[in-house]
């Protein structure tokens, strides 16, 4: 079968086993459910949301097992699982013994779109360590401004199944995914895919360094038009020679140096394109300046260049680019600027969840008062300290793993003075700020980039990232 034919499934009366309640789950189950299709939902949980959510579904007829998600009925004919359940589950090794396939969310969104009638939309694809939702968001904001009717979704926030079972037609959509999602997503068919870079991330639940990567390689799978991959990290640019693409599919690189053929890259502060050019042995094509990437970081650059390729790839023209850029405006706490007090600008990047996340964002700034800390997920600091330590101002640390990221500076940056705040209330980021303030001198930046994971302290990176933006404000009224 072509790649971008939409496959038919004759659902009726087929046994599908919806492992997991949920985000996913409920709208799987559903939209199975009305395809005639007998649905089981399993669940480990065994809670009052639970129950509620059970009961919803009992009523239109679908069976809910709360408390076991570990067996699988033994009727199943296919599993339909949320992303994130681990693939050593007994459930779903039960499943492949009996020879049973196992679908994520986007693989049923992938399978089911079209069958309601409407057009199926292409799909323009991304994933990566981090830059995901950025480069997204960025794509949908270039592909609107070429006048195509789209929306940016996938892993974040807006489900796949809604989007293709939804009642707006879309000419494409810009598709986050995850490597989970991806783990379980076997005949998906990008149009075009990016991975915007890969780094150590998830390794527990993927087993291993290569299993992660070769799930994040699947996204170019069957694609028809263009592999986007980072020039200057070489395990992307791996997966794309390992992918097994349609005929006339290009690899397209992107870097922030000048572009050789069949790449994206910056020249004189301009954003040019020399593979979707005549002629591209000798052309390049302007799409738009770096001040137009908001804001212009290094790594947004790169994610922008990455965003511009798939657009070019989908024939969107060099204009829509640059409006596209311009218009866009990156979601909170991914480098977002606080607030300026006495020439020292505050800068929340509390997304920074992870070392290779914070990196790049250390990187874009030339001298750093650098509040870090939160959950370690089993990180190590010492490259991440040992390429910045020279623009380091000064450190506050705080969170549950500050003492691996202590260590780390006093190995790699022992000159850099560091302020370890013993405390975890409510109260620990304003006194964080209030040290990185009397640490910071003009021209200086204080960055909230924790590299961990914010959930020892706060609810999420949200709420860390409005204590600190509080903190700052609050700071502001004090220096006034
Ligand atoms: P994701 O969806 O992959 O988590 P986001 O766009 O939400 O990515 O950004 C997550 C974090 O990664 C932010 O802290 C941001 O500063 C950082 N980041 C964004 N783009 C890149 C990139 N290309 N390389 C490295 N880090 C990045």
């Amino acid at each position: 079968m072509g790649s971008q034919e939409v496959s038919t499934v004759d659902w009726q009366g087929k046994h599908v086993t919806v492992a997991g309640l949920g985000v996913s789950g409920i709208p799987a189950a559903r939209a199975l459910h009305e395809r005639g299709a007998i649905v089981a939902v399993v669940n480990d949980g065994d809670d009052e949301r639970a129950r509620v959510q059970a009961t919803e579904l009992e009523a239109l007829g679908i069976t809910v097992r709360l408390g076991d998600g570990a067996t699988l009925p033994p009727s199943t004919e296919l599993v339909v699982t949320a992303p994130g359940w681990q693939p050593d589950k007994p459930l779903f090794l039960a499943a492949a013994e009996a020879g049973v396939d196992i679908w994520g969310d986007v693989e049923l969104a992938w399978r089911l779109r079209g069958d309601n009638g409407r057009k199926a939309a292409p799909w323009l694809a991304v994933t990566g360590t981090n830059g995901k939702t950025t480069t997204v968001r960025m794509l949908a904001s270039i592909l609107e401004a070429a006048g195509l009717r789209t929306a940016a979704v996938g892993n974040i926030g807006v489900s796949l199944l809604d989007a293709v079972l939804g009642e707006q037609e879309y000419d494409v959509l810009a598709v986050e995914l995850s490597s989970y999602q991806l783990h379980w997503a076997p005949s998906l068919r990008a149009h075009s895919a990016a991975v915007l870079n890969l780094a150590p991330d998830h390794l527990d639940w993927h087993g291993s360094m290569e299993a992660y990567a070769a799930d994040k390689g699947r996204v170019f799978e069957g694609n028809t038009v263009a592999c986007v991959y980072n020039a200057a990290d070489p395990a992307t640019e791996d997966l794309v020679r390992e992918a097994d693409v349609e005929e006339g599919c290009r690899a397209i690189g992107f870097t922030l140096g000048t572009p050789g053929p069949s790449q994206l890259g910056v020249v004189d502060g301009i954003l040019v394109d020399r593979a979707f050019v005549a002629n591209r042995q000798k052309h390049a094509q302007e799409l738009a300046e770096v001040s137009d990437v908001n804001p212009p970081a290094p790594h947004n650059i790169a994610n922008a260049l990455a965003a511009a390729a798939l657009a070019r790839a989908f024939g969107v023209e060099p204009a829509a680019v640059r409006d596209g850029l311009r218009t866009f405006r990156p979601d909170a706490h991914r480098i977002e600027h606080v607030a300026d007090i006495g020439e020292v600008a505050y800068v929340d990047d509390s997304k920074a969840t992870n070392t290779h996340a914070t990196e790049a964002s250390l990187a874009a700034y030339g001298s750093i008062v650098w509040i870090a800390g939160g959950l370690a997920k089993g990180a190590t600091f010492d490259e991440l300290v040992t390429g910045a330590a020279k623009r380091l101002r000064g450190v506050v640390l705080m969170g549950a793993d500050r003492a691996l990221i202590r260590e780390a500076l006093t190995r790699h940056a022992p000159e850099v003075p560091v302020v370890d705040l013993d405390r975890t209330d409510t109260g620990a980021m304003s006194e964080a700020v209030e040290h990185a303030a009397r640490l910071a001198r003009p021209g200086d930046t204080v960055l909230l980039a924790p590299a961990c994971a914010s959930m020892d302290m706060f609810t999420n990176y949200n709420k860390r990232g409005e204590a600190f933006a509080d903190a700052v404000r609050a700071h502001a009224e004090k220096s006034a």
